[in-house]
């Protein structure tokens, strides 16, 4: 028996993907830091939308526009109320973290100077590092990186070390999508601040396991793919502090973001509409609030309580493994195991599970500067989510048994 408040199999009736077979096996769905699945409450919202009330919001004065856009209102609230943003105008609607994350750093490309500095940490995604890069590019400021040690967690004495008075910006990520390690925030984002300098804290992983409080952390931006968290691809949030968004010029110039245009000068609307030029993904929207109720429904300290359960369970399993390595054994660090077995490549491993019905993800998990300071092309990672069970842990951990008595 687990030690647990949740029905798991109850819960699994509410994902209908669970049920399928995959080359004739029940699937087994490990590769949740990847994506997440979606449950039936969040299907039938996205179904109602596109049967009921498909219109174009903030325009039309017709009875479909006024319920759509009053449903992504009220998703924006929803969302809003969840990361605690005091102001829901706060919470700006992008396509997900990379959109957000790129519109913050297109933003501070004006603010930016040549003899200012950007701090990344070592363990970031790409999609944390590249705009950085470009960032940097274009202004002439200096990036600069936080180490990480071999347990996968940021080295804090060096970043105590990287921060002046010129430090402009940090940003790292919450929790680590390839290894799981739970970054102290907290105390990133106090030192930044003791700098006068703005965190972004990139909240693609953490979200579906923890509930970020924004103004607690008192983080500046905080950014959020729904399709992480039982919501749909293609759309996420931007979280901003109201002062930070004033300055940042916008992202895309089109409808929906302007108060009034002539040939002369046309002048921006107000929050959140100046970042969200065009036609939204308003189904999107309105469907991440749906995931956000049936996560909460479900309760995000069971969730984590039961998924370090499995995590637990799991490590142990997978470690009587002859020759099997872990890469990331933080303390702090939730349902995301990333290892590989003696000198096998993690590809031929995912490839032979997958036969057995088992998605894991293998490769560099867009975080290559990990993968480098490993000295390793990839790992195979395997990340839990809450309606995963022991059962299929164990039929992972003989797969992976079969795998590298036929490999080695
Ligand atoms: C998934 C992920 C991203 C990218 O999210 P998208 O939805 O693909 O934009 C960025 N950072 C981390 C830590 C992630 O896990």
């Amino acid at each position: 028996m687990s030690n647990t408040n949740l029905d798991i199999t109850k819960i699994r009736k509410d994902f209908p993907i669970l049920s399928r077979k995959v080359n004739g096996k029940p699937l087994v769905y490990l590769d949740n830091a990847a994506t997440s699945q979606t449950p039936q409450q969040v299907i039938d919202i996205i179904v109602n939308y596109y049967s009921n009330y498909n219109a174009n919001i903030h325009r039309g004065v017709h009875t479909l526009s006024q319920e759509a856009t009053d449903k992504y209102e009220e998703a924006r609230q929803k969302i809003q109320t969840h990361f605690n943003a005091k102001k829901s105008h706060e919470i700006i609607f992008t396509s997900g973290t990379t959109h957000s994350i790129n519109m913050v750093a297109n933003g501070f490309t004006s603010l930016l100077q040549k003899e200012d500095e950007v701090i990344v940490s070592a363990l970031e995604h790409h999609s944390n590092i590249v705009p950085w890069q470009m960032l940097c590019e274009k202004t002439g400021a200096t990036l600069k990186v936080i180490p990480m040690t071999e347990a996968g967690e940021l080295d804090m004495e060096t970043y105590d070390k990287l921060l002046s008075a010129n430090t402009k910006l940090v940003f790292v990520n919450h929790i680590s999508n390839a290894l799981g390690t739970i970054n102290p925030i907290k105390s990133i984002i106090e030192k930044a601040h003791a700098v006068n300098a703005a965190v972004l804290i990139d909240g693609a992983q953490a979200s579906p396991h923890i509930k970020t409080n924004v103004q607690e952390l008192d983080v500046d931006f905080y950014t959020v793919s729904a399709h992480k968290m039982c919501g749909p691809t293609g759309v996420g949030i931007l979280y901003g502090k109201e002062k930070w968004l004033n300055k940042l010029p916008p992202y895309q110039g089109g409808g929906e973001m302007i108060a009034e245009v002539t040939f002369e000068k046309t002048t921006y609307a107000d929050l959140p509409h100046k970042f969200e030029a065009g036609t939204p993904n308003i189904c999107g929207g309105i469907a991440f609030g749906a995931a956000i109720d049936y996560m909460n429904s479900i309760g995000f300290e069971n969730i984590a309580a039961y998924e370090n359960d499995l995590l637990q369970y799991a490590t142990n399993k997978l470690l009587e493994i002859e020759g099997l390595k872990i890469y990331g054994t933080s303390t702090q660090k939730t349902s995301v195991i990333s290892f590989n077995i003696g000198n096998i490549h993690p590809y031929d491993i995912g490839t032979i599970v997958d036969k057995l019905g088992i998605a894991v993800r293998t490769g560099h998990h867009c975080a290559q500067p990990i993968m480098d300071y490993y000295n390793i092309p990839g790992t195979v990672r395997a990340s839990f989510a809450f309606y995963n069970t022991k059962e299929e842990i164990d039929i992972f951990v003989e797969a992976t048994k079969r795998a590298a008595q036929m490999l080695s």
